[in-house]
């Protein structure tokens, strides 16, 4: 599909279409004016930007995944943020399609338009593309389309048990955005974590096979010996009354079982005799054994592995941050600049000092509650240790970026600005409080300088609480200062 944001002017147009009715059938009910059908074919971007919605005909499922994987994968915010709805007769049972869509259709069909909440929420979506559009020329990454689509949306990411992923979940907007190539959609769902766009809470966990990624796995019991899985199983008995341990079969008797050493009869379990544990034996080798050896076997590349050389993996679901949404308008501007901004973790300026202005402006209003805490971190003698970094610096900058990361809580947000050094917002944390955090860092920091260069780094760490007085580009004049 092309991109054409030319298209963007229609958006306006009163004469717009409430909806395109996309179906590969005649659905039996007429055309009306505010409703175009689509009749399958190649589909173009252009053709959905003239309209509201979309409503997909979900008669046929394959057809209407086809459609909505389609709108969901082009580059276009008026295409893949477009609310698309699902219309069948019989209701549609599919969680994937449900999940992808924006859920079933109800008042499609009878007065032809949408009425009430589904009006409502589509101008929600349609308000929210249109922010997405006047921010103009954001590279739409993958990255950016997930922040963006759950922002017009004010939703959660929830993972969708699925047996056709080979991990069995799946996030089905973001499966779109990488068609055969699912762990592409676990490291996704890392970096956006890791780079403070999305938080995630755990809700399951899953083991997959060490060479391919398949959580389907067979789990089975095997001889220690020759790896059979034919092997019987018995209880071992021990008869008290004699001393007598042997398995169940041996205490055989023509009036209920007894015992093959005193030919006493076996009575209650606990009373005169106990079960110790169980014997196997194995069908292939004959080899006697009590415990067998479990093996783990993935059905998809057939590798045979011990259950501790699987990979663990957490299933998360997780929820737009604030700065994930602030990104949604602002685009991510981590790679920008010099020095180690292009770093996962650290947010462009922009963003940050938005952050800034927006938990200043909480704080105005809701007076009650903890601080929290502006930080920056300079370094004086920049230029002169530039100069003894030379080629070492980018390594040093990682390293110096790892060490801020690691100090500090997922839900701090950290800068970094040629002119000022770090900067950081350490949310709901006192300047009181932050001040052992801030001071291991700088010690770190200076060790790591002294072991590479021979140059005595000049840091300094300074701290305002953010009151509701704050403003972040008096502090920097004056970090500057004349
Ligand atoms: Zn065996
Ligand atoms: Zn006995
Ligand atoms: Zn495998």
């Amino acid at each position: 599909m092309e991109k054409d944001l030319q298209d963007d002017r229609e958006n306006k147009d009163p004469k717009m279409k409430d909806a395109l009715f996309i179906s590969n059938r005649n659905p039996g009910f007429s055309n009306n004016a505010s409703i175009e059908f689509y009749a399958g074919g190649e589909m173009s971007g252009a053709m959905f930007h003239s309209c509201h919605a979309v409503v997909v005909d979900a008669a046929d499922l394959g057809f209407a995944e086809h459609v909505l994987r389609t709108i969901r994968r082009d580059p276009h915010p008026l295409v893949y943020l477009k609310p698309a709805y699902l219309y069948s007769e019989a209701g549609v049972q599919d969680d994937f399609l449900l999940e992808l869509s924006d859920g079933p259709a109800p008042r499609f069909g009878e007065g032809g338009t949408f009425q009430g909440p589904d009006r409502e929420r589509m101008g929600a979506i349609a308000r929210k593309i249109e922010l997405f559009m006047q921010r103009g020329n954001i590279a739409e990454t993958v990255f950016i389309k997930m922040v963006r689509y759950l922002a017009s949306r004010g939703k959660s990411l929830e993972p969708l048990m699925r047996i056709r992923s080979k991990s069995g979940f799946t996030f089905p907007f973001l499966e779109c955005q990488f068609p055969d190539r699912e762990h592409l959609m676990f490291e996704t769902l890392d970096w956006l974590e890791t780079a403070g766009l999305l938080s995630g809470s755990q809700v399951d966990a899953i083991h997959m096979c060490g060479a391919c990624d398949c959580a389907f796995l067979n789990f089975r019991e095997t001889c220690p010996q020759c790896s059979s899985v034919k092997f019987s199983s018995e209880d071992l008995v021990h008869h008290f009354v004699c001393g007598y341990v042997g398995p169940e079969s041996d205490f055989k008797g023509e009036r209920g079982p007894s015992c093959p050493k005193c030919r006493k009869g076996l009575r209650h379990i606990g009373v005169d005799h106990d079960r110790p544990s169980v014997v196997r034996k194995c069908r292939n080798c004959d080899h006697d054994f009590q415990e067998p050896v479990l093996e783990v076997v993935c059905l998809q590349c057939r590798k045979i592995s011990r259950p501790e050389n699987l990979s663990p993996r957490a299933i998360k679901k997780y929820q737009l941050t604030a700065l994930g949404e602030a990104t949604s308008l602002s685009g991510l501007d981590l790679a920008q600049g010099t020095g180690p901004a292009g770093l996962i973790g650290l947010i462009g300026y922009e963003s940050f000092a938005s952050l800034i202005n927006q938990e200043n402006e909480r704080k105005k209003r809701y007076k009650s509650g903890q601080n929290s805490t502006a930080a920056f971190l300079t370094i004086g003698n920049k230029g002169e240790m530039s100069l003894e970094m030379g080629r070492k610096a980018s390594r040093i900058s990682q390293e110096l970026a790892k060490i801020i990361k690691w100090s500090l809580r997922s839900t701090d947000v950290i800068s970094y600005r040629s002119e000022f050094g770090f900067m950081f917002l350490m949310v709901e944390t006192d300047p009181t409080r932050s001040d052992t955090v801030l001071g291991r860092i700088k010690t770190e920091i200076e060790q790591l300088l002294q072991e590479n260069i021979q140059v005595r780094p000049e840091i300094a760490i300074r701290c305002w609480p953010i009151d509701g007085t704050f403003s972040l580009e008096q502090t920097l004049s004056e970090l500057t200062g004349p």
